[in-house]
C-alpha cells in the first residue's frame, strides 16, 4: 500500500498535452526515481496475470513499452520483441493501422521475430481505448504467435480499453481516473 501510494505520487498528470482536452499521464518520473523504478519492476513481476511457464516472450510497444519491457523480460528469463511505429524495422514486416486516443497510427513487427505458436505477453505503459494494444495483438497473431496476455503499468478507467482486447489475462498496476 505504501509502495503503491509512492508509485502513484510519482506519476505526473499534465492537462492539455499533447492536445487540449487530454490529461496526459507521465511515467518518466517513476523511471527517474531509484526507489520508484525498483517498486515498479517488482510490482510488474508480481502482478502478472499469467504464470512464468505460460508464455515464451515479451513484446513491447514503442516507445514507452521499450523502457521497461526488456527489463521485465530479462527478469522473467524471456526475450523481448519490438512492436515499432511504421517504417523503422527492416523487411519483412507485418503492419497494422488503428485509431489512437489522439490521431492515427500504424505499427509493425518483424515477421520472423515470432516463432509459430510462440506465446507472447504484450506490454505497454498505459492502456486508454485499447487501440494500440489491440493492434499489437493482431500483429502477434498475424505472425503465427499466440497472445498469452497483457501487462500495463497504467489503465485509464472508464474507457473499457481492456474489454476491447478480448478475453485475455490482463494486469494493470495503477488504475487512473
Ligand atoms: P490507446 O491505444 O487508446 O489504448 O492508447 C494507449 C497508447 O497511447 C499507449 O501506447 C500509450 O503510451 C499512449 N498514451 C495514451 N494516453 C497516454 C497518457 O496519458 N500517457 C502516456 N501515454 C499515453
Amino acid at each position: 500500500k505504501e509502495d503503491a501510494d509512492y508509485l502513484i505520487s510519482l506519476v505526473r498528470a499534465i492537462p492539455g498535452f499533447p492536445k487540449e482536452g487530454i490529461l496526459f499521464r507521465d511515467i518518466m518520473p517513476v523511471l527517474a526515481d531509484a526507489r520508484g523504478l525498483s517498486i515498479l519492476m517488482d510490482a510488474l513481476v508480481s502482478n502478472l496475470s499469467i504464470a512464468n511457464d505460460e508464455f515464451d516472450a515479451v513484446a513491447g510497444l514503442e516507445a514507452r513499452g521499450f523502457l521497461f519491457g526488456p527489463a521485465l523480460a530479462e527478469r522473467l528469463g524471456k526475450g523481448f520483441i519490438a512492436v515499432r511505429k511504421a517504417g523503422k524495422l527492416p523487411p519483412p514486416t507485418v503492419s497494422e493501422s488503428y485509431a489512437l486516443e489522439y490521431g492515427e497510427a500504424t505499427i509493425e513487427i518483424e515477421r520472423n521475430a515470432i516463432r509459430e505458436g510462440e506465446r507472447v505477453l504484450i506490454v505497454d505503459d498505459l492502456i486508454a481505448t485499447g487501440g494500440s494494444a489491440s493492434a499489437a495483438r493482431d500483429l502477434v497473431i498475424s505472425c503465427g504467435g499466440v497472445v498469452a496476455g497483457f501487462s500495463f503499468i497504467m489503465e485509464l478507467s472508464g474507457l473499457d480499453g481492456v474489454k476491447a482486447l478480448g478475453d485475455y489475462p490482463t494486469s494493470s498496476l495503477l488504475m487512473m481516473p
